[in-house]
């Protein structure tokens, strides 16, 4: 225990929540399939960096996870990495039944990276990506989402959007992921998320991530996230 709160010290790393897993150190730690290990050395990440080493394991175990660290400390594969365990991990991947794991994010630049940062994971196990933004067609997008998806990412008014038109239902949601939650907030997506996080079952797994936490967006935390953990990194938040 002393060598874990060492080590957290010295990297400006502040974790608050009961029974918080230990961080792992390695890619190896975290028990991923050697295809996704595959996938992992393919992008040329040799080590997880601080905010991943301790949210693998947190997310990895099911629990929720407030993660908070500035642009640039990798928290898309802190995100996406235990997805795609989480989607391997279902009893049969039923088709066209909408996606186990959504993404909201603020702009369609942001839903774009992740998108392509979830595609190099996802492919080797054919698990299907969508993106929904704004700037796209609607029509496009209706059809790419009937045609089924195992994991979206989305702009918020957009996939509300979505919802409306029937393309696709949060029935087998199970994971989701706020990215940038303070940025969505600030572009006034917060009717929008609770409205998408009202769609899906209160038992899900619940992601936040954000590079500060003004007093709103811990009071959605508060109502929205079951026992979350919350990992700080660097002076932030
Ligand atoms: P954030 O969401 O925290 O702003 P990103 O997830 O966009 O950060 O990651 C920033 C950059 O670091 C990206 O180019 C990403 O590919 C890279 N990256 C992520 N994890 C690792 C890692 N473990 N090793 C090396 N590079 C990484
Ligand atoms: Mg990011």
């Amino acid at each position: 225990e002393q060598d874990v709160t060492e080590y957290r010290k010295s990297l400006s790393i502040r974790v608050s929540g009961f029974d918080v897993p230990r961080p792992i150190k390695t890619f190896e730690d975290c028990g991923f399939s050697p295809q996704l290990m595959n996938a992992i050395t393919k992008q040329g990440y040799e080590k997880p960096t601080p905010i991943q080493c301790q949210a693998f394991p947190i997310v990895l175990s099911g629990r929720d996870i407030i993660g908070i660290a500035k642009t640039g400390s990798g928290k898309t594969a802190a995100f996406v990495l235990p997805m795609i365990v989480h989607i391997m991990d279902q009893p049969e991947l039923a088709k066209e039944e909408g996606p186990i794991g959504v993404i909201c994010a603020p702009t369609r630049e942001l839903a774009h990276q992740i998108y392509l940062e979830s595609k190099k994971f996802a492919k080797p196990y054919g698990i299907r990506v969508s993106a929904i933004y704004g700037g796209m067609s609607k029509l496009e997008q209706f059809k790419e989402l009937k045609s089924g998806c195992e994991i979206v990412i989305a702009t918020p008014g957009r996939l509300i959007d979505m919802i409306k038109m029937k393309a696709l239902t949060m029935l087998r949601a199970t994971y989701l992921v706020l990215d940038e939650a303070d940025r969505m907030f600030d572009l006034g997506f917060e009717p929008q998320i609770r409205s998408i996080v009202g769609q899906i079952r209160p038992d899900r797994q619940t992601l936040l991530f954000s590079a500060t936490m003004p007093r709103k967006v811990e009071k959605l935390a508060r109502e929205i996230l079951t026992d979350p953990v919350r990992v700080t990194v660097g002076e932030v938040g």
